[in-house]
């Protein structure tokens, strides 16, 4: 086989890849080493939710045709401006974002969006999980308003029929391996090709083969003590291969190498993730609960922000905790907020008409304490403050060492729910080291000849916590630059 360009992966960032590198008249192969019905890498498992910088509903309408005029009136869909989106990685990066990648993700995130769309990818607001109605309104909170159509099982099927319909070749059950190079750079892949070991060879290679959330020895030793306990929130594919591919034949690391994006997911959930789950299995609703750990003592500020920018740092706090697990717990005031995935089969979850009834119900976890708790966090909440759980209303506790900011309601209305999450790891967050462009560079810093990279497996854009639905933009932005810079790379070398 020899073809212009082979992209190590089938998700979100290597279908981008692949489509813009087949846009420039690139001939493309895609390497997927899952088989066909496990294909589609972690995007699979999202609900395909997307970060996209807008100036306003009609800037939404231009990704989303379909909007109808009674749904524009009936929804505020506000403003999610470039400079928000800066302003979100920055705070939520603790500023160490990436400065030359962010300003790539955020200023090419809408004209990303519109490129997706015009190569047939449909999108549509996230009524359900990002808007609440309130007086007869929904309101859109926390920069993300817009979600594909059927979820990460819809946006990969689409992008498979896009990438079948331009030619693109998808070899299903092919591994990649190892990075077949020399001086003069990048010339293909060794590959296990359902079973068999083989050399393909390209022009350039792109890997967008995800990050090493699912090895769990580099969990431990990259993200430290006990991580290897952690559960996989997607799919067992992605190893790490891409970077240590890229690694073993000179590539710089960066980025967070002990950060990972991790949340509040089943306690009894299985070690990776189930497509028919899909992103069932996590608990987002938290903002609303109390979260108690086995000691029965609260250990974070559930109501600090907007679960999108607080779920992704929480499942390492839920990891620290004594067992590695924690119950969140609601009252009838707040159950009917509490988002589609609480109501699956597959939950960990106890009822009781009594505060007493139900700590004693808490498994693992100490009642006496877990019901002093309680009362105390009762007794400090400053129900003066009107509670809107579409804006960050301030009503907070008073008094206790451990404050919950917003979204603080007694918990006195019967019967009460709990559910057990532990961490699930999504994503992990260092990666290579590229440049806007997406060629992966050198420990010198130079670019490796023929070598791009894009998606998960990219370091530098995320440290310690992550804005949600990022990873998706993330992984369409520099799938698209790295199948351009493919070709300008290939049109140079012809030249
Ligand atoms: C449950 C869950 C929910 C999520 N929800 C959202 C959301 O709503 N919005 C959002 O923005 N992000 C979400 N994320 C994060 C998002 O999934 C990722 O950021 C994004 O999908 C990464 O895309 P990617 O293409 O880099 O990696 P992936 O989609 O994981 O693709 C990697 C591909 O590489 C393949 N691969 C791995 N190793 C090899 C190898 N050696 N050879 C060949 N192929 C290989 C894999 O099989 C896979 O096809 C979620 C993640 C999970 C797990």
């Amino acid at each position: 086989m020899n073809t212009d360009v082979i992209v190590v992966g089938a998700g979100n960032a290597a279908f981008a890849a692949a489509a813009s590198a087949q846009e420039a008249g690139l001939s493309v192969v895609m390497l997927e080493r899952a088989p066909e019905d496990e294909a589609g890498g972690n995007t699979r498992f999202t609900a395909g939710a997307i970060r996209v910088a807008y100036d306003g509903v009609d800037d939404l309408q231009q990704v989303m045709p379909d909007l109808t005029p009674d749904e524009i009136s009936q929804t505020d869909f506000g403003t999610y401006t470039e400079d928000q989106f800066f302003d979100d990685m920055g705070r939520i990066t603790e500023y160490r974002t990436d400065p030359e990648l962010c300003e790539q993700l955020v200023t090419k995130s809408r004209d990303t969006m519109r490129w997706m769309q015009n190569k047939g990818i449909r999108f549509m607001p996230i009524w359900g999980r990002q808007a609440f109605k309130v007086d007869g309104k929904f309101k859109f909170w926390g920069g993300l308003t817009v979600e594909s159509w059927g979820g990460g099982e819809g946006l990969v099927e689409a992008w498979a029929t896009i990438a079948k319909r331009n030619g693109i070749t998808i070899k299903y059950n092919c591994r990649a391996l190892s990075l077949i190079a020399d001086d003069d750079g990048v010339k293909g892949v060794q590959v296990k090709d359902n079973g068999v070991t083989k050399e393909l060879f390209a022009k350039t290679v792109i890997l967008a083969s995800g990050g090493f959330q699912a090895n769990p020895e580099w969990r431990a030793r990259y993200l430290g003590y006990n991580w290897d306990l952690a559960k996989v929130r997607g799919t067992r594919f992605n190893t790490g291969d891409g970077i240590k591919m890229a690694l073993d034949v000179g590539a710089a690391p960066a980025g967070n190498w002990t950060g990972c994006h991790a949340v509040g997911w089943e306690r009894n959930a299985p070690e990776f993730g189930e497509i028919a789950v899909g992103d069932g299995f996590q608990k987002h609703s938290y903002p609303f609960s109390i979260m108690l750990n086995a000691n029965g003592e609260r250990f974070l500020d559930e109501g600090a922000d907007f679960r999108n920018y607080t779920y992704a740092k929480y499942g390492r706090v839920i990891l620290q905790q004594p067992g590695c697990f924690a119950w969140q717990i609601f009252d009838q005031k707040v159950t009917h907020l509490l988002r589609d995935e609480y109501r699956i089969k597959q939950v960990t979850k106890v009822t009781a008409n009594t505060l007493e009834e139900l700590v004693g119900k808490l498994e693992d976890v100490n009642p006496e304490a877990a019901l002093k708790t309680i009362n105390e966090y009762n007794a400090a909440v400053n129900t003066d403050v009107p509670f809107n759980p579409n804006i960050k209303d301030g009503r907070g506790t008073e008094g206790l060492a451990i404050k919950k900011s917003n979204w603080a309601n007694t918990l006195d209305e019967g019967p009460f729910e709990a559910y057990a999450v532990t961490c699930g790891v999504t994503f992990t967050f260092g990666g290579l080291r590229i440049t806007p462009s997406a060629e992966v560079l050198d420990t010198d810093m130079n670019p490796i000849p023929g070598l791009f990279a894009a998606g998960e497996l990219v370091g530098g854009l995320f440290y310690s916590n992550y804005p949600g639905g990022t990873g998706l933009m993330a992984g369409a932005v520099f799938g698209k630059i790295a199948g351009e810079s493919a070709a300008r790379s290939i049109s140079t070398a012809d030249a």
